[in-house]
């Protein structure tokens, strides 16, 4: 079980059962008994940036659990209503207070076990003056032999900065995807 288990119909408020529906679906779901809705439970999107100035990347000293101390590029969950690079830029703003510019989506990655798909931007940064919120303990910028390798929050930070670093030693950045 990923999340707590949908106790009330979100329709009517009734407790709902969970059963595979009887519509040739093959999943058990949160069936209403009462107005029959059927509640699917879907990943949710982790989206973020990968912000740069010059030959460093800004990284995020977490101040929230899971991983607090940790290091992490910015990022959260997607909001109804915003695109996946509008919530790459306004968690880049509400973690950093960095002043940057969106750049091309570098990679996504599925995390099946955790329910979610982590996505992240590159992005370019306009200064080195940041203004973290509450989120974050620090935000600083780190060269690539300066990364805390053992410090980082989230493997798909970690997969997603050796992916970059590898790119720019090519010259060229491409997607990736991948799972882990
Ligand atoms: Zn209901």
């Amino acid at each position: 079980m990923l999340r707590s288990p949908i106790k009330h119909c979100r329709n009517c408020g009734t407790a709902v059962a969970y059963r595979v529906p009887d519509d040739g679906d093959t999943r058990e779901r949160a069936v209403c008994p009462a107005c029959t809705t059927i509640h699917y439970e879907n990943p949710l999107n982790v989206v973020g940036t990968i912000p740069v100035l010059e030959d460093r990347i800004l990284l995020c000293k977490r101040n929230i659990e899971p991983r607090w101390g940790m290091w992490t590029l910015p990022a959260g969950f997607m909001e109804l209503g915003e695109t996946a690079a509008q919530c790459a830029a306004r968690e880049t703003d509400e973690e950093a207070g960095a002043q940057f510019e969106i750049g091309d989506l570098f990679s996504v990655i599925s995390v099946p076990r955790a329910g979610q798909v982590h996505l992240f931007f590159r992005a370019n940064l306009r200064s080195d003056r940041f203004n973290p919120g509450p989120e974050t303990i620090e935000a600083r910028l780190f060269s690539e032999t300066e990364i805390p390798w053992d410090e980082i929050a989230f493997r798909t930070v970690s997969e997603t900065l050796r992916r970059f670093f590898e790119d720019r030693r090519h010259g060229r950045f491409s997607v990736h995807a991948l799972d882990i």
